[in-house]
Parts: structure tokens; sequence; C-alpha cells
């Protein structure tokens, strides 16, 4: 499936923790830039020293970023879940049970329960980053399963990268096909933040890089780049009768919903979307699920006579 708008690449770039400089340094550089960024955020942390505030998420939101969950207390779920491995599920039969259950409440308190209470301060959470990139089967399901799209892989930037270890990500990154979710935690060193770049210039660099690169390269947030692909991944188009299709979802229980994908056609033609010829940009072209795509050949020109 290609990348919106026929673009080589797509990119979301993320800011995890919640830390104050993202607010102070991140969203102006972005907002510069004309990028928009995903800002995972830890419930029990906002407000806290370094850290910022609801007044901060709720601007950041009205901004044009996305705010995403980054759980209630940051706990690593890969060591609080309980395991159950070496229990015999003949013999410890209750036991497993009962730490089945205590591991399923603590799920709910990390992940669910945090998108109510960003929703009662008016944050849209549609994404989760989990803490410590920790991701058991089992949360990734149930995050899910509760309408957020979960951050499964990433490529990040730490401390130690510099302009050369950037070009080789950059070249990564604009790979044809390409899908890489940026992540970033400290913006800069000495302004807070896990494993902060060396100094806001690269960060700037790095931003000033993607936007040079943005006629191949999509960016936007993670919640509409990662909507795009499930979305892209579960479209199919259904032949209603010969040239003509209705693009469908192969599962309407997708977590993205029914939206706009880019399609790629093979050959000449000309394109009628709903029944209104559209204009095209190179083989690519919009369309929408439950739209009905017409495809009309070009007529050949007639060879001129001698
Ligand atoms: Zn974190």
């Amino acid at each position: 499936m290609p990348v919106p708008d026929g673009k080589d690449a797509m990119l979301a770039i993320t800011f995890d923790d919640g830390i104050k400089s993202h607010y102070d340094i991140a969203v102006p550089v972005l907002e510069k830039h004309g990028i928009k960024a995903t800002f995972f955020v830890t419930i029990n942390n906002i407000g806290k020293p370094g850290r910022i505030t609801w007044e901060q998420v709720q601007d950041m939101q009205k901004r044009g970023m996305e705010i995403g969950n980054h759980a209630m207390t940051h706990a690593h779920l890969g060591k609080t879940l309980i395991n159950t491995k070496g229990l015999n599920p003949e013999i410890d039969k209750i036991k497993i049970q009962q730490i089945q259950k205590k591991n399923h409440d603590l799920m709910l308190f990390e992940l669910i329960a945090p998108k109510k209470i960003f929703e009662d301060h008016g944050i849209t959470i549609r994404t989760l980053a989990f803490a410590g990139n920790s991701r058991p089967r089992e949360a990734v399901k149930l995050t899910k399963e509760n309408g957020m799209l979960p951050r499964v892989f990433e490529t990040g930037y730490y401390s130690k990268d510099d302009e050369k270890s950037h070009a080789k990500k950059l070249d990564k990154i604009l790979k044809k096909g390409n899908y890489t979710i940026l992540m970033i935690h400290g913006v800069a060193e000495g302004t807070g933040g896990w494993s902060p770049l060396r100094n806001l210039e690269f960060f700037e660099n790095i931003i000033a890089d993607f936007t040079k690169h943005s006629d191949r390269l999509y960016i936007d947030t993670m919640a509409e780049t990662s909507s795009y692909r499930e979305r892209a991944e579960n479209s199919t188009l259904t032949e209603l009768k010969n040239n003509e299709y209705r693009l469908d979802l192969k599962n309407p229980d997708t977590i993205s919903g029914a939206g706009k994908v880019t399609l790629a056609l093979n050959g000449t033609y000309k394109v009628f979307v709903n029944g209104q010829e559209i204009s095209m940009s190179g083989t690519f072209f919009n369309a929408s699920t439950g739209d009905v795509i017409r495809l009309a050949p070009m007529k050949e020109t007639a060879p001129e006579a001698p």
C-alpha cells in the first residue's frame, strides 16, 4: 500500500515522558517547521518539577500536537506483571487465576485508566507508548481492545547520537515504503529528560533535515500515521463491475476506522471517484472508505495518416 500522497516514506516524531522542555523548546521548533508531533505523557508526573502541567498539555493539543498515553505511573510492565511460567496449570489453577486477575487489574490501571483521566481534561487519546518500551503481548492486546494504537517499534535518538549516526538513520527513514516512529526523550543536554540529545543545535538540525525531505517524507502525528497504516493494511477493493470498485475495510473493527487512503494505478486511466473525475499526482490518487472508483482507459490516439 502506498505512502500518503504517493510519497516514499512515512515518519512520526514522538517525545516521551512529558518533560518541561518538550513544551518550552520542542514545540516552538516543530511549529517553525510546520511539523505535528506526538508527546507521550505519564499521568502521575504531570505538574511535577521539570515536567509539563495540565495547562501545557491542553495548550499543546490546541496547537495541533498529539498527546499520547504513557501510562499512569510509568511502571515497566515486563517487570511488574507476575509471571506464571513456573506454575503447574493443574495443581496451581487457583493461584494462576489470582495472578492473572492481578495482572489484568494492573494493566487496566496503568494503560486504560489514564485514557479516561486525559479525556476528563479535554485531551483526546488515540495512541499509547509503553513505559520503558516494555510491551508484553497481553498488554498490547488490551491497548488495542481499548481503542488505542500502541507504539510497538521505534527508532530512538539518544545522547550518543551525532551528525554521522543521524545521516545513517535518515537514510533508513527515507527508504521507499518505510514507516518510522522516532523516539526522543531529552531534547538537549541540560534541559531535562532521559538520554538528552547533545545540544539544541543538533535537535534543530535533525528536525530541519526531516523538513528538507518533506517532498519524499510524509510527516504527521503517530495517531495519523499509524491510523493511516492500519487503515491501508485493512483496505480492499471490491469489484462491482468491470473497471468499477468500492474501497472497503476488510475488518470494520479497525481502530483507525473509515477514512482516506492513497492508491496506486497500474496503467493509464482516467479515474472517477463517486462519479467525479479526479486529478492524479503521478500514478497516485486518494479515496476514502466506501468510495466507488471507476477507471476509464485512456483512448489511444490514432496514428496520423501519412
Ligand atoms: Zn518513558
